[in-house]
């Protein structure tokens, strides 16, 4: 490991990362080399936890396809030099801003959207200039080989590599000096991750999970909001960082909105023969959940098989904030809902706890949206909807507080791999003297002026 980390850093050293057309021809493989590969990465994913092809390609691949192409389209402008405005003070200096790539980077993966949380952030290293190391998730152990066969024989080690392995190589990994460390995962890893990068003062991009609430007020289309919520949150069976993890749904609308959300599930026919239904990860995962079923809680499912890793689609009612459900994040098809009265009380009650990756506002109100919008901090999120946010590549993505820190998709991720050199350049054809000796009442008073002060 530490000879590829050393032949990374000597290859970025050479600048070869540095052109332009250098990071456009790998941007360029990098899309052939995953569209050549997408039936081997269908067959991986599928084998892992049963994710259909159709799924694979929605919710991974196109992201990916979608960040490599606008990258290739706007690196020129985003690497180009920025013209800053220069202080009178400094006049007649230049000013202007330098993007240069971190240099040797550690990507970790996390295993619900293997490609899309690995491939991504690969693409916002590279379009910056930066060499990277991957390391996948190992637990779908299937997708993990296919990503490092796939790109192990197609790039030079020196530049893009993949690693497998699980804690323990993480662990290693992360004893190394790296220039940037994006890391997706959980809260709790995400800490190991910074700790270990403060030893070096190396920059992380963590982006973590959380627990994302969505609310439903009376004057909800409740019908379009029992459709997206139950898309959102069952799709790839809960485990969606971004899924919405409980319901706050306004006592008012309990019935009828508890019986829109029957009729949309039922109307899925989620059922993984269908293929559109996937497996819980792993068993171990598919216990955690199971305990999770509060049996006297259950409105809707509750069934399961640990075997089989599946879990239907569930809906616990009249859940409160202290139960066990509400302890953690539930990533799996487990949708608690707590009602409430007063909205004022239970965002009051969000505010005291971790700060959420998304939130999400179903209501006609535009004082509500703008009162939930403004009063609780969260990573991102939608008004009316779930979980597409990520699909607009336009915006940043990333986690507050708990949730994460940093963003990436598009120019974000640039930045995220880059540093920005602010550069003063000056001609000597003058040298006004007010800074140098003697230091003179009339020179304090125009260095003042200069800075707009009396
Ligand atoms: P995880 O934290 O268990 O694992 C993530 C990565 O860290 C894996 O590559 C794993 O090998 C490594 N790892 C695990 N334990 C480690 C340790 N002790 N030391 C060093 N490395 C270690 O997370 P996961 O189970 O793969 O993913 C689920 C979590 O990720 C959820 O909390 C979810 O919300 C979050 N997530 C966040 C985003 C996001 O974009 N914000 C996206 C997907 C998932």
């Amino acid at each position: 490991m530490q000879d590829v980390i050393h032949a990374q850093r000597v290859f970025f050293n050479s600048n070869t990362t540095k052109d332009i057309k250098f990071r456009k021809q790998q941007l360029k493989k990098l899309l052939s080399v995953l569209k050549e590969n997408e039936q081997l990465m269908y067959d991986a994913i599928y084998t892992d936890f049963k994710k259909s092809s159709f799924d694979t390609f929605t919710t991974e691949l196109v992201l990916v396809y979608s960040d490599i192409k606008e990258a290739i389209k706007k690196v020129d402008e985003w690497a180009s030099i920025k013209t800053k405005r220069t202080n009178l003070l400094n006049f007649p200096a230049k000013s202007y801003v330098i993007p240069e790539p971190l240099g040797v980077s550690l990507v970790i993966g996390a295993w619900n959207y293997p490609y899309q949380l690995s491939f991504a952030p690969a693409v916002s290293a590279i379009v910056a200039g930066c060499t990277v190391i991957l390391k996948p998730s190992e637990v779908p152990v299937n997708t993990s080989k296919v990503m490092a066969e796939m790109i192990n024989s197609n790039f030079d080690s020196n530049f893009f590599k993949v690693v497998e392995g699980g804690v323990e190589t993480t662990t290693q990994l992360l004893k190394e000096k790296f220039d940037k460390i994006f890391f997706t995962g959980s809260t709790t890893v995400g800490k190991i991750v910074y700790k270990a990068a403060a030893k070096h003062l190396t920059p992380v991009t963590l982006e973590l999970g959380g627990k994302s609430p969505a609310f439903i007020t009376p004057n909800a289309n409740l019908k379009i909001a029992a459709k997206r919520l139950v898309w959102s949150k069952f799709l790839n069976a809960g485990q969606t960082c971004i899924a919405p993890d409980y319901l706050l749904v306004h006592k008012s609308i309990k019935d009828k909105f508890l019986n829109l959300l029957k009729n949309e599930i039922e109307s899925c026919h989620f059922n993984p023969d269908n293929k559109n239904y996937v497996q819980i990860v792993n068993k171990r995962n598919t216990e955690r959940l199971v305990k999770l079923i509060d049996k006297e809680k259950v409105y809707l499912g509750g069934g399961y098989s640990i075997e089989e890793r599946v879990i239907e689609p569930t809906i616990l009612d009249n859940i409160t904030f202290d139960d066990e459900i509400m302890e953690e994040e539930i990533f799996g098809p487990i949708l608690p809902i707590i009602y409430y009265d007063d909205l004022n009380e239970v965002i009051e009650k969000i505010k005291n706890l971790p700060k959420p990756l998304s939130c999400y506002v179903f209501t006609k109100s535009m004082s509500t949206k703008n009162k939930i919008l403004s009063e609780i901090s969260f990573g991102g999120g939608c008004v009316n909807e779930a979980v597409m946010h990520i699909s607009n590549p336009n915006f940043g993505f990333g986690g507050v507080g708990d949730s994460g820190m940093g963003s990436y998709h598009g120019e974000e991720g640039f930045k995220a791999f880059s540093h920005y050199k602010s550069i003063l350049d000056k001609p000597t054809w003058i040298e006004p003297n007010l800074k140098y000796y003697p230091q003179t009442p009339l020179k304090l008073k125009l260095i003042k002026l200069f800075f707009g002060l009396k």
